[in-house]
């Protein structure tokens, strides 16, 4: 966990409803309207450090990061499939309703929805390994789901992704 940062409230008089807050240096400064209670403060002020913490995540995952990311998953649990799984490009895409990632094996390209991009690591790391694992098995057979199986962690993010598009009616499926 990172240390908690520097946070500077600002009151404003001329703010009625609205709320931002950015990072300067070690500080946080998070605007909000003068009349706002200590309570209200409160909660305002963890909300938007939340919000924060998820832009700048969202910044750091980059698709070199993402292609980074998949060529050690691809190293770890799929080493015996070496071209097959090797993907030439991986990048983040806002066009993709309907799937959380896709991929062509003829050129080894993959994309990712955006949607993934605020998830946690281990099910980025699940949606990647199903990319990869689709570069080698296009279809969903119990041979693609025992590649799909070596990661530990893919029966727990199939729930977390089936959770995430029924709270928010994406009708999402694999
Ligand atoms: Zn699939």
């Amino acid at each position: 966990m990172t240390r908690k940062p520097v946070i500077e409230v600002r009151r404003s008089k001329r703010r009625r409803r609205t709320v931002s807050a950015y990072r300067d240096g070690e500080r946080v400064v998070v605007l909000i309207p003068a009349q706002f209670s200590r309570a209200e403060e409160r909660e305002w002020v963890d909300r938007m450090l939340e919000r924060l913490a998820v832009r700048e995540q969202r910044a750091r995952r980059t698709d070199s990061e993402l292609t980074a990311r998949a060529q050690r998953l691809a190293a770890r649990y799929l080493p015996d499939h070496p071209s097959a799984a090797r993907p030439t490009s991986v990048r983040w895409v806002q066009n993709q309703n309907g799937r959380w990632g896709s991929c062509t094996p003829a050129d080894g390209t993959i994309r990712i929805s955006h949607r993934v991009q605020e998830m946690p690591d281990w099910v980025i790391d699940y949606v990647l390994l199903h990319e990869l694992s689709h570069l080698v098995i296009a279809n969903h057979s119990a041979a693609f789901w025992a590649l799909v199986g070596r990661y530990p962690k893919s029966e727990r993010a199939r729930g977390y992704l089936e959770g995430v598009s029924a709270a928010a009616g994406l009708g999402i499926t694999e």
